[in-house]
């Protein structure tokens, strides 16, 4: 049986916060990122995209580009609360939704009436998260989540789009092989040099080719160009968590080892989500104390993956929930609400100085192993660590727990 798919996303997502917070600055070319010249873009209006400006790029260049733009500092707290209003409406609406990312979201309408029924209850959701938020937000509709998400893309700036049942293909054709999701500028290239631009050619040919050529990846990129997916949409109360926790061999009470194997802990989840690009909106804490009473302690937060931003707060929590004096037999931690984001969104103070630092570490990490970079004061902490990505498609080893 067919599924119906529905894909929503926010437009310029966080521009539209500060015009939501700013009603002036509509209509105005507007860049959100990191204020100062070593800043970084995180988001820039439709009204800069013509003078070339894209986001990620450095703030410097974008205002040599568009000097016009008015550069506002983004807030990750403000965009965590707007994108939770979202969420909540569509909770109400649809049993069974993903939240993909911080402005985006999938929901599995398959079954809801017949396809015209999906379309008018999207428009109707669509309509109602415009009236409640006052964000624009296009979707497409489609029977499955790449095709969707393409149309998405096609429908923008706030607008929708269904792709009819049978038409996935000839509506995916004329498109830039761009356009296919997981075609990033490196496989763009290597699509141009072959003489690909669009996504009709690669329908036409046989996918022994595309595998040929890219590898695993060109066998998804020949199916998702022929409008195949079968991705499930992942519900939201199952929404993904990774964890970790220690119980000692001796019971301690030792407060500098205590904390010291936290923070390897904070640190080394922090870098698991960088390394699936995954911000996390939840922290949480456990103590198990000698007598086996365990207590924890869960914190909303505003997301991110930066360690800077996670650490303080995870020690914060322990503090406030280490209060028995007692021996502990178990600490861990646990990060969920996870979805998909760079962790950009943190580092609106500034700089690529901080983003050249977590990349520059991460690199070690990525070549060398978890543990090839760690901060001194969880130096004691040995074993942790030596941990699989539990974000790469395999099964999770330990980690990724999935209903929380
Ligand atoms: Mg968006």
């Amino acid at each position: 049986m067919n599924k119906t798919i529905l894909h929503l996303d926010l437009d310029t997502f966080f521009v539209s916060v500060e015009r939501r917070i700013s009603p002036e600055l509509k209509g105005v070319p507007l860049l959100v990122g990191g204020i100062t010249d070593r800043g970084v873009v995180a988001a820039c209006s439709y009204e800069t995209r013509d003078f070339g400006v894209h986001s990620g790029m450095p703030m410097k260049m974008a205002r040599e580009l568009c000097p016009e733009a008015r550069v506002i500092k983004g807030n990750a707290g403000t965009y965590s609360k707007v994108s939770d209003e979202v969420t909540e409406i569509i909770k109400e609406g649809v049993p069974l939704f993903e939240k993909s990312s911080i402005d985006e979201f999938y929901a599995d309408l398959s079954g809801m009436d017949k396809f015209f029924g999906s379309y008018k209850y999207a428009t109707e959701l669509r309509r109602k998260i415009i009236r409640e938020t006052g964000m624009p937000i296009s979707f497409g509709l489609s029977i499955n989540k790449v095709v969707s998400k393409v149309a998405t893309n096609e429908a923008k700036p706030n607008n929708q789009l269904k792709i009819d049942f049978g038409l996935e293909k000839s509506f995916l054709a004329p498109l830039s092989v761009k356009k296919i999701p997981m075609v990033g500028d490196k496989t763009y290239q290597t699509l141009r040099n072959l003489g690909i631009r669009q996504v009709k050619t690669i329908q036409e040919m046989p996918m022994d080719i595309m595998q040929r050529v890219l590898g695993a990846n060109g066998r998804v990129i020949w199916k998702r160009a022929n409008g195949v997916d079968n991705t499930p949409v992942i519900p939201f109360h199952e929404r993904k968590s990774i964890s970790n926790e220690r119980t000692f061999d001796r019971d301690t009470i030792d407060m500098v080892k205590l904390k010291g194997i936290i923070m390897a802990m904070a640190e080394n989840l922090a870098y698991q989500l960088r390394r699936g690009e995954k911000l996390t909106a939840c922290i949480a804490v456990k103590i198990r104390y000698s007598d086996f009473n365990t207590y924890s302690k869960q914190k909303r937060i505003p997301y991110s993956s930066a360690d800077h931003i996670l650490i303080p707060k995870i020690m914060e929590l322990f503090d406030s929930l280490y209060s028995k004096r007692m021996l502990v037999r178990l600490v861990g931690i646990r990060f969920s609400h996870l979805v998909s984001g760079n962790y950009q969104i943190n580092l609106f103070d500034d700089t690529e100085e901080a983003l050249n630092l977590y990349q520059a570490m991460d690199k070690v990490r990525n070549r060398f192993g978890d543990r090839a970079v760690i901060r001194a004061s969880a130096m004691g902490a040995r074993t942790i660590g030596r941990m699989h990505n539990p974000f790469n498609g395999q099964p999770p080893i330990v980690l990724a727990h999935r209903k929380q």
